[in-house]
């Protein structure tokens, strides 16, 4: 049985004050750091229990079982895609979701920027790196990253909000850190670089949010600590 409202609600409640502690700790505004609940292997009910705790959006990793969901979950919430997108679905999920974080090559850049035209919508997207050199993950190469930015920027139906990253499975914390804090700094040359802002930086999951918040953070993707285990 998935868990009632009051139980996410308690959960959401710590949730939130975990991550204004993360922040107080590193100097930060609690108000400067998003959470985006990951609903994915969940039934509808938890982008339900999203929209009534007042959060804007759910992140889901695959197009098939977002675009299922929206038919049934009844309330109005945000989505966006944070798992891998092949380009034969960049079409579905230029339609079905409100932000893309997983856009890691040119080829799809040029795919949704299509599809979003056609759509007539201007679709923000994040462009995911894979910051942590680690061979599990997708992701585009840092070093691919200026070339990816250039391409996206001359694109006219989509908006780079900024960069997402997932840092490898480690029994290390110093590994997750460090990655976090590389992805910062690869913002931070490409924005002055290009001159664009790049202000989201979505890094941090239930296990690593804290290391995530002390790098600069500002949008942490949370499924177990808000849903419990995955089936
Ligand atoms: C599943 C997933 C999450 C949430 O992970 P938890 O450890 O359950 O918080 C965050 N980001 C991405 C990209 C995911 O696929």
């Amino acid at each position: 049985m998935f868990i009632d409202y009051e139980t996410f609600r308690l959960r959401a409640d710590a949730l939130r004050e975990h991550i204004a502690a993360a922040c107080r700790a590193s100097g930060r505004a609690p108000g400067e750091v998003t959470l985006l609940p990951v609903t994915k292997t969940h039934p509808p009910a938890a982008a339900e229990y999203a929209a009534r705790y007042g959060l804007a959006a759910v992140g889901e990793s695959r197009v098939q079982e977002a675009v299922e969901k929206q038919s049934l979950a009844a309330a109005k919430v945000g989505w966006e895609l944070i798992g891998h997108l092949q380009s034969n679905k960049a079409r579905l999920a230029a339609a079905g979701f409100n932000r893309i974080q997983s856009v890691d090559s040119a080829k799809l850049l040029l795919q949704l920027d299509r599809a979003a035209g056609e759509l007539g919508k201007k679709l923000p997207v994040l462009l995911q790196l894979n910051a942590g050199d680690d061979p599990a993950k997708f992701g585009a190469e840092p070093a691919d990253a200026p070339h990816l930015l250039e391409v996206a920027l001359g694109l006219l139906h989509l908006q780079v909000d900024g960069l997402m990253t997932i840092a490898p499975l480690s029994g290390d914390p110093a590994v997750a850190r460090r990655t976090f804090a590389r992805l910062r700094a690869i913002r931070d040359e490409l924005s002055t670089r290009t001159g664009t802002p790049l202000r989201v930086l979505s890094m941090g999951m239930s296990g690593d949010l804290e290391s995530a918040i002390a790098e600069g953070s500002t949008l942490v993707r949370v499924g177990t600590a808000l849903f419990g285990p995955r089936g």
